[in-house]
């Protein structure tokens, strides 16, 4: 059997828009301020698909979905990391486990943590694990700016 590691990252800073929704992990957390970005800015599943793609060396999600293409305007993440499973099993992969790590102040993840991980392994078909960390007010994340997420995917063949 052969494996092949990847790792992704993924920041995006908060929206003003108030009609925008926080979306996590393909979890929607209701009454949250949104996050800015082309699609519905689920930096967790961008993070998880980018490690996903640099593990089967099929490049980044930029390249793939690229956000002057206005069919990914608004996009639910959950259908661009689906496409990205698509990619990813034709070339004989199949996912072993993901781990990610959320960067952020706020809101706290834990009520969250478990159905993210669920909606994620939905998709993916293995194990996703999902833990949350504070910047400990360093930086952009640490005043609160926005979200980051790293994800690590293991996949074999
Ligand atoms: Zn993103």
């Amino acid at each position: 059997m052969t494996v092949r590691v990847g790792q992704g990252f993924d920041v995006h800073p908060w929206s003003d828009d108030p009609g925008r929704r926080l979306v996590l992990g393909g979890v929607v957390l209701d009454g949250e301020r949104g996050l800015a970005g082309h699609s519905d800015a689920d930096v967790v599943a961008h993070a998880v698909a980018d490690a996903l793609l640099g593990a089967a060396g099929l490049g980044d999600i930029g390249a793939h979905f690229p956000d002057t293409d206005s069919r990914w305007r608004g996009a639910d993440s959950l259908t661009l990391l689906a496409e990205v499973m698509r990619l990813v099993r034709a070339e004989g992969w199949s996912v072993a486990n993901i781990d990610a790590t959320v960067i952020l102040e706020a809101p706290r993840l834990a009520p969250h943590k478990g159905a993210m991980e669920e909606r994620l392994k939905e998709v993916v078909g293995a194990p996703v694990s999902v833990k949350a960390k504070r910047a400990e007010g360093l930086g952009a994340l640490g005043r609160g700016e926005g979200v980051a997420c790293f994800a690590v995917a293991l996949l074999e063949r």
